[in-house]
């Protein structure tokens, strides 16, 4: 039997977060940015199942919500 094992990170809002309308400079768009935490998680068969890192121990980011680009707070 072939098991197909692995980490992804997902993104996750963060409640209660900033979110702010800004442009992205790598799609050249204005987009309404959201706080986010991007969370390693556990994945069976490319699925992810759960983290695998605490929330508190990443740091938070502004994610575009069309290509995911990330900006520092
Ligand atoms: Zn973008």
């Amino acid at each position: 039997m072939l098991l197909i094992v692995g980490t992804r990170s997902r993104k996750v809002k963060v409640d209660g977060g900033i979110v702010r309308g800004q442009h992205c400079s790598k799609c050249g768009s204005m987009q309404i940015f959201e706080e986010v935490k991007w969370i390693n998680h556990f994945c069976l068969f490319l699925v992810p199942l759960f983290p695998i890192q605490s929330n508190k121990s990443v740091e938070s980011v502004l994610a575009c919500p069309t290509c995911n680009t990330s900006y520092e707070i």
